[in-house]
């Protein structure tokens, strides 16, 4: 059977953004990479519409510099915002932010999912990678020297280090035994595109509602990609409702601030679930990206720590031909620095969101001056927006 192996140093099974890059990473530095979905090849055109969207911090955009992809995605309706504002429906808790006062070109980045991972694909393309779209996997054999994953249709590949990036229900995940602890946070995530009355003034906007959060990104266009986070039986109300029932809702949700809604696509529901794998490495396999964690969508950074996880596998991992990319002090190296950093994550959103989501009045208090100090005291505030956008806060203040 071992002459029908075709040999790869890295096979990265799921091409979504994470996957995508880790695939682009590896094979600049000069591994035989294989890429597979079971989706068909992303495609970008100006034509399609807005579906999935995500912001993006000041890391994760230096990541798809280095990987040379960074144009292409912000020439794909990426859109750069310079303000930022949240604020609680309940006291007068309100944290606003502004790139000139914090010295930074701009506070994140709204891209879509398509440019990205279009972006990503081209460029493992034109670094010599193989893609392999529209293929599933069936069957694996774990060997000391690599791992064999047998596709639908028959092939089989022979990978020195698999790479499962294959989302938060990673099928690889539970094939290699690795727990997951869930948290499910019996909210759903509706998510839509709007166009609003007043303009988006390049501001991600962000209201507290109790349990409800519910965010407003700018796109390039002059539209918002909508965020709503409910809880499972509203969201399923919040769904049913025609357009105008929606946008109507919507507005007053939002408290009306950048006025009327006057259209909406139609609308898609998320499940809101926190997970975190036990381990990030079994063997010769490796997690990155949701299949590794998820977090609740409230400060948008499930793709960032998904592209630090990137990041810092491509550090690990020896580069050029010849060398082992499972090399075992490499992957330890990636699981030590990752793991606890998504952790940390994963428990300061969880904090977040009990300290907004609580309408106990010594909790709504306690916000209203806690986040107004945090509001009025200019240090920390840096603080907390450069953490928050994934940037290093070495510059003094
Ligand atoms: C409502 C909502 C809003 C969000 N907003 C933000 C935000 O503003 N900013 C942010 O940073 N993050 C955000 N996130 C999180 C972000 O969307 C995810 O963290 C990110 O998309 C994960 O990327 P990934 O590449 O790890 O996984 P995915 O994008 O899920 O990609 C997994 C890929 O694996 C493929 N695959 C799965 N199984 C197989 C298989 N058996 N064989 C072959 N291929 C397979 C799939 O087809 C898919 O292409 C949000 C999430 C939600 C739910």
């Amino acid at each position: 059977m071992s002459g029908s192996v075709e040999h790869f140093d890295a096979v990265v099974v799921g091409g979504g953004a994470a996957g995508a890059a880790v695939a682009l990473g590896l094979a600049r530095a000069g591994h035989r990479v294989l890429l597979l979905d079971r989706r068909p090849r992303p495609a970008f055109n100006d034509e399609a519409p807005v579906t999935r969207v995500a912001t993006l911090n000041a890391a994760s955009m230096e990541l798809l510099g280095e990987l040379g992809v960074r144009d292409s995605v912000l020439a794909r309706r990426g859109h750069a915002f310079h303000g930022m504002e949240v604020w609680d429906a309940h006291s007068s808790a309100a944290l606003g932010f502004d790139a000139d006062d914090l010295g930074l070109p701009a506070l994140g980045w709204t891209v879509e999912h398509l440019a990205l991972e279009s972006s990503l694909w081209e460029g493992v393309e034109a670094a010599g990678g193989v893609l392999l779209p529209d293929m599933g996997w069936r069957a694996i054999d774990w060997r000391t020297d690599r791992i064999d994953l047998h596709l639908d249709g028959g092939r089989v590949l022979g990978a020195r280090l698999l790479v499962a990036a294959d989302g938060a229900e990673s099928a690889l995940r539970a094939r290699a035994g690795i727990a997951v602890r869930r948290n499910p946070y019996r909210m759903t995530g509706v998510v839509a595109t709007v166009a609003t009355r007043f303009p988006h003034q390049d501001t991600a906007w962000q209201r507290f509602n109790g349990e409800e959060i519910l965010a407003f990104l700018p796109l390039a266009d002059g539209r918002c990609s909508i965020v709503w986070s409910l809880p499972d039986f509203e969201a399923e109300r919040i769904l049913s409702l025609d357009d105008a029932a929606f946008s109507e809702a919507l507005r007053d949700a939002f408290g009306g601030r950048l006025g009327d809604i006057l259209s909406t696509s139609p609308r898609v529901g998320w499940p809101l679930v926190g997970r975190q794998a036990h381990d990030y490495v079994s063997g010769r396999l490796v997690l990155v990206g949701d299949a590794a964690h998820t977090i609740h969508p409230l400060a948008g950074q499930g793709l960032n720590l998904g592209f630090s996880d990137v990041r810092a596998l491509l550090d690990a991992v020896p580069a050029g031909a010849g060398a082992d990319p499972a090399d075992p002090r490499a992957l330890r190296a990636y699981t030590r620095s990752r793991r606890l950093d998504n952790e940390l994550m994963l428990r300061s959103m969880e904090g977040l969101r009990w300290l907004f989501g609580s309408s106990l009045p010594p909790v709504a208090w306690a916000r209203g001056l806690g986040v107004g100090q945090v509001d009025r005291h200019r240090v920390l505030k840096r603080f907390f927006a450069l953490r928050a956008l994934g940037q290093d806060d070495t510059r003094g203040v």
